[in-house]
């Protein structure tokens, strides 16, 4: 195996695991396992971590908040999750929203017309076979056409879509990122929401977290409070998950933020999935596209 030096060290790099690298289920092969294990001690004598340095995105952070050593393995050691057949779906129905919700801000009336072309436009599934695209393309037409249906009549609060927002907590802990949708009711109350569009679901905590750091984001960049944090899952309209801003909500998404910036510049990047129990931990884990290179946190029977 080739050994690659950073800052003065030696250690293995995404180019001389990323060939040997392979999963049987959770199982992984006895040559990845060696390589994999000796990445796990490499991490003990990287050097201090730059990623807050600089800055981290809000999609990054959910990561890190999911579980450390996940964080490390996709952005300090560029690991990606295998390409799927579907990828492409939840990318196109965010951008066929934006375009939507961008389109009620010029002035524009929107209905269930504009589907068809904004899914032809958007959803773009370069890895799909026949079949697959087209029922993909099917659901990102119902999806959009249910969305108009049901927040049809919101749409007259539109106030931004994609904001671009800032956390800087100081002592280089910044993330950056960008808020789906922002609406301001006539009562004057801001609700800030996020939309997900695929089935890949997460602990709740971690859902909430994020709700938490939006919050801030919004405060941050706006000076202003938002009212409600609300997650918008394009599969199940009937449910948005909300919650609403409070002095202690902020504070905590601040000290996440914190926690997370300063046990990664320390260079701390344990295999902690989110959950409050064991059981839950291990659902995390066989949730993760990682774990045929992490083998979770612990032994799968
Ligand atoms: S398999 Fe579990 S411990 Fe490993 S990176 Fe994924 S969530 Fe973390």
């Amino acid at each position: 195996m080739r050994v690659r030096s950073v800052g003065g060290r030696r250690q293995p790099c995404r180019q001389d695991l990323t060939p040997v690298r392979h999963t049987e289920g959770n199982r992984v092969s006895r040559r990845y396992g060696r390589l994999a294990a000796r990445l796990a001690v490499s991490s003990a004598r990287a050097p201090a971590d730059a990623a807050f340095r600089s800055h981290t995105s809000f999609s990054e952070l959910k990561y890190a908040f999911e579980c450390p050593y996940s964080f490390k393995l996709r952005f300090l050691y560029g690991f990606n999750p295998p390409i799927a057949e579907a990828l492409g779906y939840g990318k196109g129905l965010h951008d066929a929203l934006f375009e939507m919700h961008d389109r009620v801000l010029q002035g524009e009336e929107i209905d269930g017309d504009c589907v068809p072309e904004l899914v032809e436009r958007h959803v773009y599934l370069p890895f799909a076979y026949r079949d697959l695209r087209e029922t993909l393309s099917a659901a990102a037409t119902r999806r959009l056409t249910a969305y108009i249906v049901e927040r049809g009549a919101t749409f007259a609060d539109i106030e931004h879509a994609e904001r671009p927002i800032e956390i800087d907590l100081g002592d280089g802990i910044r993330v950056t990122g960008r808020i789906d949708l922002i609406r301001r009711r006539s009562t004057n109350e801001v609700v800030v929401i996020d939309f997900k569009s695929n089935d890949r679901t997460q602990q709740e905590e971690v859902t909430d977290l994020q709700l938490r750091v939006y919050a801030l984001g919004y405060e941050q960049a706006t000076g202003e409070r938002a009212s409600e944090v609300v997650v918008d899952n394009l599969d199940d309209l009937s449910h948005p998950r909300r919650n609403g801003v409070t002095p202690e909500m902020l504070q905590q998404a601040e000290t996440a933020v914190r926690s997370v910036g300063e046990r990664l510049r320390g260079n701390a990047y344990a295999r902690q999935p989110s959950g409050g129990d064991d059981a839950a931990r291990d659902h995390t884990c066989r949730r993760c596209d990682l774990v045929g290179i992490c083998g979770g946190h612990r032994e799968f029977p």
